[in-house]
């Protein structure tokens, strides 16, 4: 049966799934955006849009870290690092499931030592984000997979630096994060604070 991509105005057939994280009801490059970002046309949030959004939650974790629902958070987020299993070397992740790799995502979380702080600030960071963007995307999909990739990012990649002072040079390359592992992952820290979330009062005080 003959389909086109379900992104108004693209009129490109869609494609059958082929690979990670792609949706057969889209062409293929909406497909692979949508794999990526976590929507078929809007692209992710840059760092420098997310930090005052990284501040505020930061601050406000911070105010209210005996909060009943931050504790849950945070000690979910914890039982993540501690069942996700052993961690391996980026070079072993070769055949390995989404599943598997969400899982080694967790552990070199733990074994990086990212304070859980760090995971629960960074989704709502997101949560912040949308509230105040009039022209965010609105689905859940988008928001776990920009969350898990600012998860993903806090202990992969490589990190150089030469030299010292101003004229020092830095180089960061990160593994490209893959659209089913994002949303694993994406998933499971939804899961571990879906309580904060409904509870926060900074993201029913902005909605
Ligand atoms: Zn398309």
């Amino acid at each position: 049966m003959f389909k086109n991509c379900r992104v108004v105005g693209c009129g490109r057939p869609a494609r059958a799934a082929t690979g990670d994280g792609l949706d057969t009801r889209l062409c293929r490059s909406h497909a692979e955006h949508n794999a990526r970002h976590g929507s078929p046309y809007r692209g992710s949030y840059t760092a420098k849009e997310l930090a005052p959004h990284r501040r505020r939650a930061e601050q406000w974790i911070a105010d209210n870290i005996e909060d009943i629902w931050v504790k849950n958070a945070l000690e979910r987020i914890a039982t993540l690092y501690t069942t996700a299993g052993p961690y391996e070397e980026a070079y072993r992740l070769r055949g390995k499931s989404p599943q598997e790799r969400s899982k080694i995502a967790w552990a070199r979380l733990r074994k990086a030592k990212i304070d859980p702080r760090m995971v629960l600030q960074a989704r709502l960071a997101i949560e912040l984000i949308t509230i105040c963007d009039p022209t965010a995307e609105k689905k859940a999909e988008f928001k776990v997979v920009q969350a898990a990739k600012l998860v993903h990012r806090m202990a992969s990649g490589t990190h150089k630096r030469w030299g010292e002072g101003a004229s020092a040079k830095e180089l960061h390359a990160y593994p490209r994060s893959r659209g089913n592992v994002l949303r694993h992952i994406g998933y499971q820290l939804e899961a571990a604070t879906e309580l904060v979330v409904a509870n926060c009062k900074l993201l029913s005080v902005d909605k």
